[in-house]
């Protein structure tokens, strides 16, 4: 199989780096639901997390595609990025809207690896996929804001430094529109973790480190405010495209890793004296898992191309996620079903990367909501919500 792809260096070495966390690695890591330290600590340590922030912070400042191509490899390796792919799609954010002195205190440590930005406290239990309805306020006291509420799925919280949170500093009857009065911070969590912050984790069905956080009367200066007060819908929306090419780009490296594992599987695997590959109906599967899979890989190749030339990626970015999220889906279903029973094994790997890969249908947003931005805001559609 040949791919065409860019950034083949640093794929190259994202490769090289892999070969030392095998599918027994991140199988103990599963069953024991521990966090990847190790591989994170190679990834920071080799520069990659620090890809996107600018030379001038100490970062290789790299365009997106680069980011992509990072966390694509990973996947591609039989990884699991979703341990760090935060600090690079919290990055635009920082970038675009944060303060000069916000960039100076943080992004050298962050690249460095001295601070770690992997929690992003967007989504609460209540609210849901409804982000202008969330609950959790920050009130201006003097000169700092005093957070109360709850987040759910705040993923890697516990390994981390900062969280990038959006609160409500308006309410909702008080702000001209629903999505004005919420407000972007940089929280620094090692000041009120433990006191006025809490964090429990959520098991799920795959290794995540997700959490739920309790905000108790949490002091955070006034500083940490990113941006202007009642924007921060707008930034997180901004900072959404980025988001959705990533996970697009790791759901191609998914992809890879489940057709790639069919193949050799089915030719090496014998019944009925023959290879089971040589039977059409093994074949035909992955040979369109494999058609899927590079549409959607062109749509998010397209996606970063827009991106990085300063247009308006909404469409492509959104199209690129559902794309890759099916096509890593429909490679999963045929890299099982081609393993038959040995799929179920875990020394296999194959169990533990379909669980991982069914995530990428919800979170970090949902098929039916990018299939609703489709109809609304492309095709023009009557909202449904
Ligand atoms: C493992 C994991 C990690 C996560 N990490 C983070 C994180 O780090 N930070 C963060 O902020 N969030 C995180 N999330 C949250 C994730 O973004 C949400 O789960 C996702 O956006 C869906 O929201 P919800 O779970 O509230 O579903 P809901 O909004 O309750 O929706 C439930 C179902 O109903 C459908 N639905 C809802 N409304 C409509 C509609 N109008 N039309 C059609 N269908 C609809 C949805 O598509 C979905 O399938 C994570 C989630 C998981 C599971």
């Amino acid at each position: 199989m040949r791919y065409e792809v860019d950034h083949v260096e640093i794929r190259d070495a994202i490769t090289k780096l892999c070969e030392a966390f095998d599918g027994s690695y991140w199988r103990d890591c599963d069953s024991a639901s521990r966090y990847p330290s190790e591989f994170v600590n190679a990834l920071t340590k080799g520069g990659y997390l620090s890809a996107l922030i600018p030379e001038e912070f100490g970062g290789l400042g790299l365009p997106l595609s680069a980011g992509a191509a990072i966390l694509e490899e990973i996947h591609h390796s039989g990884g699991n990025a979703a341990a760090c792919h935060a600090q690079m799609y919290t990055m635009g954010t920082v970038l675009r809207h944060g303060s000069q002195a916000q960039k100076q205190k943080y992004l050298p440590k962050i690249a460095s690896g001295e601070l770690r930005l992997q929690a992003f406290g967007v989504t609460e239990p209540t609210s849901g996929t409804d982000t202008t309805n969330l609950r959790t306020t920050a009130r201006k006291e003097g000169g700092a804001y005093v957070v109360n509420g709850q987040k759910i799925w705040t993923s890697r919280a516990e390994h981390s430094d900062l969280m990038l949170l959006l609160a409500r500093t308006t309410p909702k009857e008080q702000a001209s529109k629903k999505t004005d009065g919420l407000s972007v911070f940089l929280v620094d969590m090692r000041e009120v973790r433990g006191t006025s912050l809490t964090i429990r984790p959520i098991k799920t069905m795959m290794n995540h480190a997700t959490t739920e956080v309790f905000f108790d009367n949490m002091i955070i200066p006034e500083d940490a405010l990113v941006g202007e007060e009642g924007q921060g819908f707008r930034y997180i929306l901004s900072g959404m495209n980025a988001e959705r090419l990533l996970i697009a780009a790791e759901c191609i490296g998914d992809a890879k890793w489940f057709i790639e594992k069919a193949t050799n599987y089915a030719a090496e695997r014998n019944v009925f004296k023959r290879p089971i590959g040589q039977n059409q109906g093994v074949q035909f599967p992955i040979a369109r898992a494999y058609a899927n899979m590079r549409a959607a890989e062109l749509m998010v190749r397209e996606g970063l191309r827009l991106y990085e030339a300063g247009g308006t990626s909404g469409e492509e970015a959104n199209l690129a996620k559902l794309l890759a999220a099916d096509a890593s889906w429909e490679a999963a279903e045929a890299c099982l079903q081609t393993h038959g029973g040995f799929g179920f094994a875990q020394e296999y790997d194959v169990e533990r990367k379909y669980r991982e890969a069914r995530l990428y249908q919800v979170a970090p947003i949902s098929t039916n909501l990018i299939l609703s931005y489709i109809a609304e805001h492309v095709l023009g559609m009557a909202r449904s919500y």
